[in-house]
């Protein structure tokens, strides 16, 4: 894995970029002791917040290819870029997803969910920020995709209900606490008939150490909390709902991490 000392000086600055903003602590609520119920619903409260006002303008720029951006971002851009290519490519080698119905969770700007509509699949895409939820609809409506096709609302993920043959959530967990991981997981289990894409920042000694570290520096921007997740907690939960690994990727670039697992419903 690639760190350079460059990177480093970057991190530690860890001012105008989200990822690594990400991994600082933000100065509002680390040091109240709140039960886990509560932490989850101020959590969410923040990332409503934050998604809808300036890490909206951040990652919508993040998301596109605006050239409004530093190296940092640009490096965020590629991983997650990269991120997205992957679980294309695995959607693509199957060559099924026409007609099958996609729901996809935190989808943000609609990254994932627009091009698996071009593939011909019917979306069902939601966010807990208004702003990237509109912003999801108004580019795929400007790339001709109809309503039809792909819909878009505003809504926390664990709100959403239905069944699709595929439900994605890339990149949401890092806001989602530990101890709600295992619950969260089965909700998207409870939503997939047959298969499970998820992403998540994986919890080793390395990006835990660099979280620690970022924290000594937090930057002036607002952020909301980051969670790394042990992968083994991600791996039982999905097995716990019935599901099992059957693809994964890391993508690692200097400042996004993400591990991605595809997971389907076992059958008896
Ligand atoms: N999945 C998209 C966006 C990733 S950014 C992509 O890969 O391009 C993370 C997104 O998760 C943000 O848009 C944020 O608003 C959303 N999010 C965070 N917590 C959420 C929750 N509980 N329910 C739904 N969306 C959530």
């Amino acid at each position: 894995m690639k760190f350079s000392p460059i990177a480093a000086v970057i991190l530690l600055g860890a001012v105008t970029n989200p990822e690594v903003a990400a991994f600082t602590t933000p100065s509002k609520t680390t040091t109240t002791t709140r039960s886990s119920s509560l932490s989850v619903v101020d959590d969410k409260t923040e990332v409503r917040e934050y998604f809808n006002t300036e890490g909206f303008n951040r990652w919508n720029k993040i998301y596109s290819d605006s050239d409004e951006v530093n190296t940092v971002q640009m490096d965020i851009r590629d991983g997650h870029g990269q991120t997205i290519d992957k679980i294309l490519k695995w959607i693509e080698t199957d060559g099924d997803i026409e007609g099958k119905t996609v729901c996809d969770c935190g989808c943000g700007v609609g990254s994932l969910a627009i091009p698996l509509a071009k593939m011909g699949g019917k979306i069902s895409a939601s966010d807990i920020s208004d702003s990237m939820s509109n912003e999801a609809a108004r580019r795929a409506s400007e790339m001709g995709i109809s309503e039809g096709q792909a819909k878009f609302y505003t809504s926390d993920l664990e709100s959403v209900t239905g069944k699709y043959d595929t439900v994605t959530c890339v990149d949401v967990a890092i806001h989602y606490p530990t101890e709600k991981m295992t619950e969260m997981i089965q909700h998207l289990c409870d939503l997939s008939e047959r298969r499970v894409l998820i992403s998540f920042a994986p919890k080793t000694w390395y990006y835990s150490a660099l979280k620690k570290f970022g924290e000594f520096f937090p930057g002036p921007s607002k952020t909301t909390r980051a969670y790394l997740h042990e992968e083994e907690i991600v791996r039982n939960a999905l097995s716990k709902a019935g599901f099992e690994v059957t693809r994964e990727e890391m993508t690692g670039t200097n400042f996004y991490f993400s591990r991605l697992l595809e997971a389907k419903r076992k059958t008896a």
